[in-house]
């Protein structure tokens, strides 16, 4: 059963296991068909038995690890590293082997992809210096002792078969980086919605608002663009929780979400400002336009039959930016003209413009009202 569970995760996309294994298999599978090839050729067409050998041992020991691998998936380390110093090995035992070949050198160029991959930079570093500069130093100790060899078929053949394994390797690689990058792309698609997502109404929460409405000043201070705002409550919400519940409650607010979601400009945004608040931010409208839409949507609230046969209303409060305006102030001119549009009765709209108004209104009231 661990086993297989082990087998599951290795087959994960998602798992970072995955991609070594794979790189792994394809690794081992190519230096099993290459060693198969290189033996069959030197036996066959070169009359090399030893050569032959010698790559028939490389391509049983590369047979072998494919074995390992398939059942043994979680030790990737382990096989890493064997793979990483046989590979080492063998290109060292090659080169010594082909004294003269200066082709044989041209092996060298798959080490450092592969051990760099295979075992990170630290490892791929020290590994790649000290067989390389090992092989080299060696060469350049030697070199004046080998007999200069013409370059032959098996010269070009040996170049092919290098060039095709790099090609290979570097493919995997390149096919591993945009995999994960494309999964880091859906991962950080996903994270940015949840961080501006309200989770239920699917409307913007308090946060993209806020970064909207600094978006909007910043925009209004650059090209004079105005906007305005629109604030609305649903009016005795908590009645309608008390009454109905708070599950029902729940699907008023996301049915009014829909409601409101269907009646504005895609360049408009909303979101829920708070529990049964919705803010809207309206680029490139003036005050009057938005106390025009502010009425649509109360109206239309006001006629809809939500969940159960409810019938709700809302207030809205207005408030177009002004030159002197920052966040603060035009959120508070806003949230005034809300209070106002409560304090007055409910389902209805108040603008900014209207606030000293009502304001006034109600002093004279209360002035009135002072014996
Ligand atoms: P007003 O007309 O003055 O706005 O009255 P109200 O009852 O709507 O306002 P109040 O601030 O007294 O109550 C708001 C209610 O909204 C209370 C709270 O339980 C409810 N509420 C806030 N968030 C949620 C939510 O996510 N789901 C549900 N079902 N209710 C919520
Ligand atoms: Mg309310
Ligand atoms: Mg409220």
């Amino acid at each position: 059963m661990s086993y297989h569970m082990r087998n599951n995760s290795i087959n994960d996309p998602q798992d970072p296991l995955y991609r070594r294994v794979q790189f792994l298999r394809a690794l081992l599978w190519v230096m099993f068909v290459s060693f198969l090839l290189l033996g069959c050729i030197n036996q066959f067409l070169f009359a090399k038995p030893t050569l032959a050998l010698y790559h028939f041992i490389s391509s049983t020991l590369a047979l072998a690890g494919t074995a390992w691998l398939r059942r043994r998936p979680s030790d990737t380390s382990v096989i890493s590293l064997v793979v990483a110093l046989a590979t080492a090995t063998l290109l060292v035992l090659y080169i010594v082997r082909s004294a003269g070949q200066g082709y044989a050198l041209y092996w060298l160029s798959i080490y450092p992809p592969i051990v760099f991959f295979l075992l990170g930079r630290t490892w791929g570093y020290i590994l790649s210096i000290l067989v390389i500069g090992g092989c080299l130093t060696y060469v350049n100790q030697v070199a004046a002792l080998w007999q200069p060899a013409p370059f032959t078929l098996r010269s070009l053949l040996n170049i092919l078969t290098a060039t095709a394994a790099l090609i290979v390797i570097l493919r995997h690689i390149e096919k591993t980086r945009a995999e994960a990058f494309h999964y880091l792309e859906k991962h950080n698609q996903k994270l940015e919605y949840i961080a501006t997502t309200d989770p239920l109404t699917s409307l913007a929460n308090r946060a993209k608002l806020d970064r909207a409405l600094g978006n909007a000043l910043r925009m209004r201070r650059q090209n004079d663009e105005s906007f305005c705002l629109i604030l609305g409550d649903i009016d005795h919400f908590k009645t309608i929780n008390d009454v109905h519940g708070h599950p029902i409650g729940d699907v008023i607010l996301i049915e009014m979400a829909q409601l409101l979601r269907n009646s504005v400009r895609n360049s408009d945004l909303i979101g829920r400002w708070g529990g049964e608040e919705f803010l809207l931010v309206l680029p490139n409208t003036d005050c009057d336009q938005a106390k025009m839409l502010a009425e649509k949507l109360r109206n239309t609230i006001a006629a809809f039959k939500f969940r159960n046969g409810i019938h709700i209303t809302s207030s809205f409060g207005v408030a177009c930016v002004r030159s002197d305006d920052d966040a603060t102030s035009l959120m508070q001119r806003v949230d005034q003209a809300l209070y106002a549009a409560k304090t007055s009765g409910r389902n209805r709209t108040v603008t900014d413009a209207e606030l000293t108004e009502v304001e006034l209104t109600t002093d004279q009231r209360a002035t009135n009202m002072t014996p």
